[in-house]
Parts: C-alpha cells; structure tokens; sequence
C-alpha cells in the first residue's frame, strides 16, 4: 500500500524490525544507552545546544507541554495561525488560561512577518509568541526565519509546532532564536506514532520557572532530572523508543542537508506532477511545503470519490481536507521516508483514478 498522508508515514524495514524488539527496564543501562543516543542525534536535527526531552504522547501532547511548561493563566500570548494546527495552539493556550490573541491569516495563505511586527509593536503585555512552521493542513510552510526575527526583535518567547517539519525543513532552532520547538515521531521521523520531541532553552528554562499553570505529567523540570539518569520520568513508549533510535541512525548516515534537500526535490517534483494533470495547489507555489502538498478540488470532481477509488482500486491512501477545507482540498503527503519514485507511483494512481471521479486529466 502506498500511504501517503502527512503522517503516520511508511517506515522501512529495518525500523520495523526494531520494533520487534523485546521489552526492556525503562530504568535500565541498556534503555539509558538509547535514550542519550538518541537525544543526541536529535539535538543535531533540531540543531541545538539546549534540551531535548522525549515525551511519551502525539504531536498534541507536546504542544500542550510547551504550553504549560512556559505560561501562567492570564499571560497574553500571540497565536499566529493561518489553518487548523494554528486554531488547535490557540484553543490548547486558552483552556489553560492564557489571554489569547489570535492573528490569522487566510488558510492557503502563508503568515506575514509584517503583521506579527505590527501586533507585537501595538502590545507590549504580549508575553509569547506561539506558531506553526509547517500548516499540514493547507501545505504552507511559514516563513520561520524572518518571523522569528521578528520575534527576537521584540524579545517574546517563541513556541514552533515543527511537528510535519523538523528533520525535513531546514530549522536551525538555536540560530533563529526559537524557544520551544515541538515534532512528533509519525511525521518526518520514519516512526510510528506515539513519541513527541520537544527542544527547550535557556529563555525558555527561565520561563519554566516562574510558569504556573498546572502541569504533572508534561512537567519539563521532571523531565531533565530523569535524562540526567537516561530515564523518563513515566513510562515511555518503548518500542517507538526502539524504532526513533534506529531511524535516527538512519537520519545520520545519510546527514539533514541530504535530507532537506531531498524533501525540497521531491516537494517540487510533487508540485509540478500534480500542475501536469492540470490540478492547481491549493496555497501559492511560493509557501507551498516540501512535506505536503495541497491540491485544489477542481469542479466536477468529487474528492471524497477520488479518495475512495485510489483507497479501493489503486492502493493509494492521500488524505482529504480538514475542517472547513473538506472536500475542498486533498492532500499528498511527502515526508519522511519517501522518494522521487513515491511521487510518480501516486501521479500514476491519479491519472487512472481522476477520470473516473469526474476529472479528465
Ligand atoms: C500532525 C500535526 C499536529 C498534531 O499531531 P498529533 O500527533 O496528531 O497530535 C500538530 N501540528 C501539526 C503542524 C501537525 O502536522
């Protein structure tokens, strides 16, 4: 089967087989030896110096810590969004008290850095600034270097959502000034699901200290004290364990340069193939992302049709819009372990496929 939706993502064999591994003690030698392993490869994929915690949880989860990890209720923090993931950031902050402010932008349409600068200028009792790098649910990916500079420039902390674009998308965490920074195992990982990975500074330590808003299992300050001993301060997710620890290995033998490049090749590859058909993308070529891509329904196809016949007849699995976007969009995901060939096996399945759905290619 070739699925292909922004996550859970294909995993190759060898990080299967890892997990087929059988249990160990999460408070032994052996599971301390792969968890520093592992957070030192993913220090050098979040490219930073500062903290890398392992939380047992999806991509949620680790938002919902960075949350409660840096804020106390009534602090105002800035939610810049421009799709769902955004709208969930925002509802995560405002459940635990935080005076939210919403910027949004039109879904398709990427942030604008001038807008943030504009916000943060007008309101000095802004205390964090939260924002997704990667909209999966539109196919943007923000321009994160020049808001966070935009950010830095106005000293508030910086919470990204990477979750659909760490280990894929450049982000040097530590040079752009980034705070939190939050991934999830199922995205560009070559994981199954069921692990966040969450980076936290030295600003964001000081954050941590005076944040109030309740927290026992998220709790990042329990969190260092237990990977001091190469432990969780829970139980974790053993086998994901298993499998992220034998994927990272893969992640260094082939280097993130490789690997953002390679996801930037195949992004585009997505992108004309899908203009080839005659198909327009969703968001503009400009912010369009190198991990999903996002296609417009055209009149007279039936997406939900499309969806079903590439499930059904072609062994093809892409996901459909969310929200206020279904039916109006459908997407290809392209993160993770994937290459050029997957791009041209699914624009295989599609040329078959849309015609019967009422599109003629
Ligand atoms: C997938 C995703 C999430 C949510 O992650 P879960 O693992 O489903 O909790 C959040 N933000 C972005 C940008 C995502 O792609």
């Amino acid at each position: 089967m070739q699925l292909r939706i922004p996550g859970p993502t294909p995993i190759p064999d060898e990080i299967l087989q890892a997990m087929t591994t059988q249990m160990i003690n999460h408070r032994g030698p052996q599971f301390a030896e792969m968890i520093h392993k592992a957070t030192d490869i993913l220090k050098t994929m979040f490219q930073t110096k500062g903290d890398v915690f392992l939380l047992t949880c999806s991509g949620t989860g680790g938002m919902e810590a960075s949350v409660v990890n840096t804020l106390s209720p009534g602090d105002k923090v800035l939610v810049v969004a421009n799709g769902a993931f955004g709208d969930r950031f925002a509802a995560i902050a405002e459940i635990f008290g935080a005076q939210v402010e919403r910027l949004s932008f039109e879904w398709g349409t990427a942030v604008d850095p001038q807008e943030v600068r504009r916000a943060l200028s007008q309101d000095a009792s802004i205390k964090a600034v939260l924002v997704t790098h990667n909209e999966t649910s539109t196919g943007v990916t923000n321009d994160l270097e020049a808001i966070s500079a935009v950010v830095r420039e106005y000293e508030k902390l910086l919470i990204v959502d990477a979750i659909s674009s760490l280990g894929c998308i450049d982000l040097p965490t530590d040079e752009w000034g980034c705070d939190v920074v939050i991934t999830g195992s199922q995205k560009g990982w070559m994981a199954p699901p069921g692990l966040a990975m969450v980076s936290v500074s030295e600003r964001a330590w000081q954050a941590q200290a005076q944040a109030k808003m309740p927290k026992y299992y998220w709790d990042f300050a329990k969190a260092k004290s237990f990977l001091e001993k190469g432990q969780t301060p829970w139980t974790p997710a053993v086998s994901t364990v298993y499998a992220l620890d034998t994927a990272l290995e893969l992640f260094q033998r082939e280097g993130l340069k490789n690997i953002v490049a390679r996801h930037a090749r195949v992004g585009a590859k997505a992108r004309a193939e899908v203009k080839s058909l005659g198909l327009s993308l969703f968001p503009d070529d400009s912010c369009a992302s190198n991990t999903v891509t996002a296609v417009q329904v055209p009149e007279g196809l039936d997406s939900k049709k499309l969806l079903k016949i590439l499930r059904e007849e072609y062994d093809t699995v892409l996901a459909g819009g969310q929200q206020r976007l279904d039916g109006k969009i459908f997407r290809i995901g392209h993160l993770g372990y994937v290459t050029e060939k997957d791009i041209d096996a699914v624009i295989e399945a599609l040329k078959a496929a849309l015609p019967q759905a009422g599109f003629s290619v």
